[in-house]
């Protein structure tokens, strides 16, 4: 029997089907547009939806190649469930190069977020609601700016549980616990990964 269709919000994706939903983040004039671009790939057989996302810290650059590589790799063709890839989520830090959104707030602690709060929290909510509350699994990209980090694993590790496999998986060589990092993106999920 044929996989149902994928529905992100009012887009309904095809198995086999890739598509880009454009998520508004904000308007600053009438031509000028925020837009955070989200590529879905809805595999033929079941499986998991997997987000992976980067640029949540928009100066973290590298996490932004590897959605791209990703979506360029043959696999894809092939996977079993279906993939969102969000190369950018903090566009406003992104085309600023710097790690935090315009009001100095950094988005990775803004989450679950409000539609009535700060300018991070409003973010936070948009990109939750539209992209992540769809997900089973993330991999949140992170990368070392201006200092050095060792490769790491920062989820919650809960043994035996399925985060716990995807942190395994990875091959890092350090795993952190997550408790430690309030209102992450990935905390809202309880199968989840964040890598930084
Ligand atoms: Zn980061």
């Amino acid at each position: 029997m044929a996989r149902a269709p994928f529905q992100l919000g009012q887009h309904t994706i095809m198995p086999g089907q890739r598509l880009q939903v454009d998520v508004p983040v904000a308007r600053l004039t009438p031509i000028h547009l925020y837009i955070s671009l989200s590529r879905v790939v809805h595999g033929r057989k079941d499986g998991p939806v997997m987000l992976v996302c980067g640029g949540i810290h928009g100066d973290e650059i590298n996490g932004v190649e590897i959605v791209r590589r990703v979506l360029r790799s043959k696999a894809i063709n092939s996977i079993r469930g279906t993939l969102i890839a969000v190369p950018v989520v903090n566009v406003f830090g992104f085309l600023q190069q710097t790690r935090y959104l315009p009001d100095r707030r950094d988005l990775n602690r803004c989450f679950p977020g409000s539609e009535s709060g700060s300018l991070g929290g409003r973010v936070a909510a948009l990109f939750r609601e539209q992209i992540v509350d769809y997900a089973t699994h993330i991999i949140d990209l992170h990368g070392a700016i201006h200092r050095t980090n060792l490769p790491q694993i920062r989820a919650q590790l809960q043994p035996g549980s399925e985060t716990e496999r995807m942190a395994n998986a990875f091959g890092a060589p350090w795993c952190l616990t997550l408790s430690c990092v309030k209102a992450a993106c990935v905390t809202t999920l309880s199968a989840a990964v964040f890598r930084y």
